[in-house]
């Protein structure tokens, strides 16, 4: 098996420009992720919140804390300290918390909106129609100290990889249809998260700018 450097400097490589790994180190311990950091790796995804405030202070500070899970409303307070960007906003209540829990402590945070595009019915996200409705009310700008800096998915968990095309292809016309409107004078709105160890490459075809791995670097989580 490889070493954790030898697949973060596989997938520096791989990786076009402009696409930037996301290391899902969730489950992992610290020091995985450190091995990681020495590495040259300086985006991490955990997907818990108590996680996320257990092992930021153990790493260094320059570490950028992607949280990608389901976020619980009375855990946002408690990610805020650490977290660059909540990519698994779900609802605009989140949103709205958001923004209040980064005023409190005066700072601004980048978000991701997280689409439901998969057949599976306990992942979370807007569902397409959801999203541009709440687009089209204006309920998705107007927030100062949030960036909404575009959009996050996942695909079904399946082999049928037309299958995972077409859901990412929705992704992206989605990400533009947004982009073009609510988003069209805003400069962050440029990401669009996408593609895990099984289906990046499908992802990037489809215009990743994120791609979010665990298992291709740290091996299988031990839950
Ligand atoms: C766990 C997780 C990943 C990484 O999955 P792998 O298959 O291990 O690469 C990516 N995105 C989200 C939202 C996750 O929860």
């Amino acid at each position: 098996m490889s070493s954790i450097k030898e697949n973060i400097e596989s997938f520096t490589a791989q990786l076009p420009e402009g696409v930037q790994l996301v290391a899902v180190s969730k489950f992992h311990p610290v020091e995985e992720l450190a091995e990681a950091y020495e590495a040259g790796q300086r985006l991490f995804g955990e997907n818990r919140a108590q996680e996320l405030v257990a092992k930021a202070p153990q790493l260094p500070a320059d570490i950028r804390w992607h949280f990608i899970g389901h976020l619980q409303k009375n855990k946002v307070r408690a990610i805020m300290p650490h977290v660059t960007v909540i990519e698994s906003v779900d609802s605009v209540e989140l949103l709205q918390l958001i923004e209040k829990e980064a005023a409190r402590i005066d700072r601004t945070v980048e978000v991701l909106l997280q689409l439901h595009v998969a057949q599976e019915e306990t992942k979370s996200g807007f569902s397409v129609d959801e999203v541009l409705q709440a687009a089209d009310d204006g309920l998705l700008t107007c927030f100062p100290h949030v960036r909404v800096c575009g959009v996050m998915a996942m695909a079904s968990l399946t082999d049928d990889m037309e299958q995972v095309a077409r859901e990412f292809d929705l992704v992206r016309r989605t990400y533009l249809t947004l982009k073009d409107g609510c988003f069209d004078e805003s400069e962050d709105f440029n990401h669009l998260s996408m593609g895990m160890s099984d289906d990046w490459q499908v992802a990037v075809k489809y215009g990743a700018t994120l791609v979010r791995i665990g298992t291709a670097i740290f091996g299988p989580r031990k839950y």
